[in-house]
């Protein structure tokens, strides 16, 4: 059997065991001390945010920021369709009602005109949404200027997930930094991990210290343990903090990796017939977090993008539909939802994410791509 290859699996560059050693060498082994701190610092300075605070998972980062805008069960928040659960469960556990949007074709994000569609009718049946949650999708950035503008014309805040978009940049600007927060994972399989962790970063100081005393269960400024507010236990440990330093050292470097990871398959893979890839609109660009395809059966000899999957699979080789969207998912069909084209349903049929971690090489591409032009042969 040949070696397995990953859709994507943790590269550590090599520092990161020495901010953890050092995390054990002076007893910092707690959900707070210098790696955190120093974490925090290194987010604040790679995205331009004011302010960062690492939590243990994007989820919480996501959760916190729903908590802090103030919603409520019964409230409304648009959300992307087409994206990781996560996004959408944040929501549901504030027994808030999600308002799923389709993508339009260019990033394979939220729709502008959906997503106003949405905001239109959601006001006229009586509930204006307490927020949008745009998600940067395989680190493609989202028309998040767009989106920006529409949230402002209606006044709605906007909470990007940034999660799989360290990196991605629009006209040089961080996907993250748009809206009035943003959020960040470090979950195993994304562009640089914690083990599992998550960041919000925001502008505005007063969310990111409040995500911090929420995060921390809540604790009032008193010598005994008072509470006035539910506290949650989601700040990130300084263990894990340690290994997010060691890995800020080597985002650059991960980021130029799958961007020329991308670059070979669609040099490699582009001519076959029906293999279409995401090109970059003007400004944007991608940390090329998955290099995402589609493949129209039509058009390419009737090869479906499951065909392909399983090829690779035979050969121990690991690819992954794209995401199914969230109006499609049993647990989230009932919720309301908006769309101009039915546009991430047909990216789900036919859309495959190749291995696009930072450590694959050369070889390992190659074998891929040997894989998949053979099917067309
Ligand atoms: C990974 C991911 C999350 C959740 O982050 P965790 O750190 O795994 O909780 C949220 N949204 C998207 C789009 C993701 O890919």
């Amino acid at each position: 059997m040949n070696s397995k290859i990953w859709l994507s699996s943790p590269h550590m560059g090599g520092q990161e065991f020495a901010f953890v050693k050092e995390a054990f060498d002076t007893n910092w082994i707690a959900p707070l001390g210098p790696n955190v701190d120093g974490f925090e610092q290194d987010l604040v300075a790679y995205t331009g945010s004011g302010y960062a605070a690492a939590l243990s998972s994007g989820t919480a980062a996501l959760h916190l920021a729903l908590i802090m805008i103030g919603v409520q069960p019964g409230d409304e928040v648009i959300c992307q369709s087409f994206t990781f659960s996560a996004t959408v469960n944040p929501i549901v556990y504030l027994g808030a009602t999600p308002v799923l949007v389709d993508s339009e074709s260019e990033t394979w994000n939220i729709c502008p005109f959906a997503l106003e569609k949405a905001i239109v009718d959601r006001i006229a049946k009586g509930k204006k949404p307490k927020a949008i949650l745009p998600v940067h999708l395989y680190g493609m950035p989202a028309k998040i200027e767009q989106i920006i503008a529409i949230a402002a014309k209606y006044d709605i805040p906007v909470i990007e997930d940034a999660a799989e978009a360290l990196g991605s940049t629009i006209n040089s600007k961080a996907a993250g930094t748009f809206g009035i927060m943003g959020v960040l994972s470090f979950n195993g399989n994304k562009i640089i991990t914690t083990s599992g962790g998550g960041a919000l970063i925001s502008d505005n100081q007063d969310f990111i210290d409040r995500a911090r005393f929420l995060s921390t269960q809540a604790r009032d400024a008193a010598p005994h343990y008072q509470h006035s507010q539910i506290g949650y236990n989601y700040r990130m440990s300084n263990i894990c903090a340690g290994i997010g330093r060691g890995q800020m050292l080597v985002l650059d470097k991960h980021k130029a990796q799958r961007r020329k990871i991308y670059d070979t398959y669609a040099e490699q893979l582009s001519a076959l017939p029906g293999i279409k890839f995401l090109p970059e609109p003007a400004g944007f660009k991608s940390n090329r977090w998955l290099t995402t395809i589609t493949v129209d059966p039509a058009a390419g000899k009737g090869i479906t993008r499951e065909n392909i999957r399983l090829e690779l699979e035979k050969d121990n080789v690991e690819s992954r539909p794209l995401w199914k969207p969230m109006h499609l998912q049993p647990v989230f069909q009932q919720y309301p939802y908006y769309t101009n084209g039915e546009v991430s349903a047909a990216l789900f049929d036919k859309g495959l994410c190749l291995p696009s971690g930072s450590n694959m090489s050369s070889a390992d591409q190659e074998r891929v791509v040997n894989i998949i032009k053979k099917i067309y042969e």
